[in-house]
């Protein structure tokens, strides 16, 4: 899999409006502002593939890019929480990404972004939940680790992981920075073996 080939191909507002549900895909997920546009365009080495907002919460789409092929892609799902957001809405969103969760064959795991000065807040929390309940596995991107020094990102690191001690199985944590290109071969990896049929 080679990740800078990765193409717009559709937004969903809706389940029903994703593409069809064959191959292999792997989501992407973070509270707004967590740096998750940030994560895939560094991932795919292109400055805007998805966007970075500066109105946190805004993009409400899931939309899916294609790498290489039509049967693999990655999966921008929307940026949640952001206080500003009815509760209406947050709560329309909620259900949508519970749907794509569970009925969403073609996925094979989900990329959970947290900002590494503020891990596992409630809609991590919610989303570690949804992926216990669906026997999804994810992979916690610690970013923005540029932010802290390396002794203390370890150190945020090592606490995460002990916390999810009890869904090792399930999911696995990295230290990420978008910023510095840190820990993007890392993340290639555990997305090329989920990819892989
Ligand atoms: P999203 O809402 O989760 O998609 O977050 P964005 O990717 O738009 O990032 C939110 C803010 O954090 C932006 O101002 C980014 O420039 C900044 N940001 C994202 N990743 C990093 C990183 O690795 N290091 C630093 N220092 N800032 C980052």
């Amino acid at each position: 899999h080679h990740f800078p080939s990765a193409t717009f191909l559709t937004s969903a507002p809706r389940l029903a409006d994703c593409p069809a549900d064959t191959g292999l895909e792997v989501a992407f997920a973070g509270r707004s502002n967590a740096g998750k546009s940030s994560a895939i365009n560094t991932l795919t080495h292109q400055k805007s593939l998805a966007r970075t907002s500066r109105t946190p919460g805004r993009t409400q789409l899931i939309n899916f890019f294609t790498v290489n092929d039509p049967q693999y892609r990655l999966v921008d799902l929307p940026g949640y929480g952001y206080a500003k957001v009815p509760e209406a809405v947050r709560r329309e969103w909620q259900e949508h990404l519970a749907h794509y969760l569970r009925e969403r064959r073609s996925l094979q795991g989900t990329v959970l972004v947290m900002d590494i000065r503020h891990p596992l807040t409630e809609f991590d929390q919610m989303m570690m939940g949804w992926a216990d309940d669906n026997d999804m596995p994810l992979h916690i991107l610690l970013t923005k680790a540029d932010k802290l020094k390396r002794g203390a990102a370890m150190g945020v690191l090592s606490k995460v992981r002990h916390q999810l001690k009890e869904w090792e199985d399930l999911i696995s944590v990295q230290l990420f920075s978008s910023q510095d290109r840190v820990g993007v071969e890392e993340l290639n990896e555990r997305l090329c073996q989920w990819l892989t049929p």
